[in-house]
């Protein structure tokens, strides 16, 4: 299935499950929300990630490329720092050419996994872990639409 369809499915259970929320009573900040939706989404595709044809792979390599890079030559005055930040750029992008399709991260422990890491990051940065949830959710979703559980 594509990048898109799986963002549909997974913008589609962000706004079910934050209509359970608010049904039960639970009110979230409107950062909250918006972090609540990129978890969703992002869940919804980064399954695919060992996927060599998705989108997400491509751009995921991108990202780490130019991250990795870009604190290498930040700190190209630090000798340590460049050759740990450039070697880690080059394990990392050498890493995500070797997974299986729909291997680990199409399954529920991953699942678990990422949204333990999205409630740890938002719990720092919004003040809640709710849009880890989210982010099981939109995960769950893809698992779904691929039917791998
Ligand atoms: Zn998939």
């Amino acid at each position: 299935m594509l990048s898109g369809r799986h963002a549909t499915i997974g913008s589609v259970s962000f706004f079910v499950l934050l209509g359970l929320l608010l049904i039960g009573g639970i009110e979230l900040s409107e950062v909250q929300v918006l972090a609540s939706l990129v978890w969703s989404v992002l869940g919804s595709v980064f399954p695919d990630l060992d996927s060599k044809s998705s989108s997400v792979r491509k751009t995921a390599r991108k990202a780490v490329l130019l991250v990795g890079l870009s604190v290498a030559v930040v700190n190209y005055w630090d000798l340590r720092i460049f050759l740990v930040s450039t070697a880690a750029t080059a394990v990392v992008f050498a890493a995500m050419g070797i997974p299986k399709h729909r291997g680990f991260l199409h399954s529920l422990p991953a699942a678990l996994l990422f949204s333990l890491f999205a409630s740890a990051v938002s719990s720092a940065l919004t003040g809640t872990s709710i849009p880890g949830l989210f982010a099981f959710l939109g995960y769950f979703s893809h698992l779904a639409a691929d039917r791998k559980i």
